[in-house]
């Protein structure tokens, strides 16, 4: 066991700060969405700072950038596998500066300094650090594109295709910010994210490390009803189709779900609603639902389907109105590599820390990435278990333990061997 020693890159919290003010929004927060020029100032930034250290930078056709460390130099002509470590340096319009910066900066500092201690040690594996294009879905969806492209889930000309609010489509935004590539990149071997919680278990247990062991399924569905403009005054209440009245009992029933199950089991959402004309005397003809369905348990997420499928109908009736599933899109619930899982423990145990089990609720890249390879997400806390807010906040001592702790991990995957365990 290598790593008792491991420590955080030097400069790293440091490097993160000067990071932070790209794209920053004066409150301690970041405005980073994918392709705006905020965002390509930080993409040139990183892309600096991964050819500093030695990386060989590579940008693919969906914008996703790589660092590649070709650690097996010494033994030329042999064909080594990569063990990738990165997230994201995209945000939300209101993000925090550590969603997804957080592991792509460490991932770069760390393998550099792995470089260093590997110097004249034999290696298993190649390394390459990543930043994924559009993993946090604001500006186009799906969200985790660029990861969900290389992982050959979705094909690269559709997310290229795929146009934000304004009509701009992905392929447009790269090209205005430089960063639509040609280059072709290494399939993974393992992959390793370091991410902050973005929830409070780590926080409430008073645990410094999590280990993110499974992943909850999203269905997510869009629905529309469909009634008939009237005036809202003399209209008869019988005579009226409320496309909106509808949509409203569909919200409430999709809530009662969720509230009738086992807490902590099932979670459901309505997060957008569209509703023509929108005017205050016009009975609605049109009310689009974006609808989401989320559990660990793929039973549950079954039977919640089902029973929303049974709810629309009657929501139909009740105001007259007709209705259609617009598109419907299913992320299975999932388990992170158990091998992955044991190793980051046994790393964070050489740290002396116990990591707590964790289920990952929101997307990471590395559901994707755990379809194609071994993958793992490690943790460090969240305060309040806030993301996606500029008042994200870890204590500069955990951020430095996870860093450390993710260079122990990819020590280990490199010179064992991603198939380790
Ligand atoms: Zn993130």
């Amino acid at each position: 066991m290598p790593s008792s020693a491991i420590l955080c890159p030097p400069g790293f919290l440091d490097r993160l700060e000067a990071f932070s003010q790209l794209g920053s929004t004066g409150d301690g927060g970041v405005d980073r969405v994918e392709a705006s020029m905020a965002n390509g100032e930080a993409r040139r930034a990183l892309a600096r700072r991964m050819d500093e250290l030695g990386y060989q930078v590579r940008i693919d056709p969906v914008g996703n950038m790589f660092g590649l460390m070709p650690l097996a130099e010494q033994f030329a002509g042999q064909e080594l596998p990569w063990v990738f470590a990165g997230s994201h340096i995209d945000s939300q319009p209101k993000g925090g500066r550590l969603d997804g910066a957080y592991g792509v900066i460490a991932a770069v500092e760390a393998g550099a300094a792995l470089k260093e201690r590997l110097r004249g040690r034999p290696v298993a594996a190649n390394l390459a650090v990543v930043a994924w294009t559009g993993e946090e879905g604001a500006r186009f969806q799906p969200s985790v594109l660029g990861s969900s492209v290389h992982a050959g889930l979705l094909p690269a000309e559709t997310a290229l295709a795929r146009k934000d609010g304004n009509g701009v489509s992905l392929a447009q935004a790269l090209d205005a910010i430089g960063f639509r590539g040609t280059d072709h990149a290494p399939k993974p071997a393992a992959y390793v994210e370091l991410h902050v919680e973005c929830a409070d278990a780590l926080e409430k247990s008073g645990r410094r490390l999590g280990v993110f062991d499974r992943w909850w399924g999203a269905h997510k569905i869009e629905l529309m009803f469909i009634g008939a403009t009237a005036h809202t005054g003399p209209t008869p209440m019988a005579e009226r189709k409320d496309a909106l009245l509808a949509a409203a009992e569909v919200i409430t029933g999709l809530r009662r779900l969720a509230d009738a199950a086992p807490p902590g089991t099932l979670h459901t959402s309505v997060g957008r609603l569209e509703v023509l004309p929108n005017s205050p005397n016009v009975v609605p003809d049109r009310a689009k639902l974006f609808m989401e369905i989320r559990s660990v348990d793929p039973d549950v997420m079954a039977d919640a389907h089902a029973r929303l499928m049974g709810l629309i109908p009657h929501a139909a009736a009740i105001a007259r109105v007709a209705h259609r599933i617009v598109r419907e899109e299913i992320r299975p619930p999932g388990a992170f590599a158990p091998s992955l899982r044991s190793l980051a423990r046994e790393q964070a145990a050489a740290l002396d820390v116990e990591p707590l089990g964790l289920d990952t609720i929101a997307a990471h890249d590395a559901v994707p990435m755990a379809i194609v390879c071994p993958a793992v997400v490690l943790a460090v806390p969240s305060r309040d278990g806030l993301c996606h807010s500029p008042r994200e906040w870890t204590e500069p001592a955990d951020l430095e333990l996870g860093a450390a702790w993710l260079g122990a991990v990819l020590e280990r995957l490199v010179t064992e061997g991603p198939q380790h365990g």
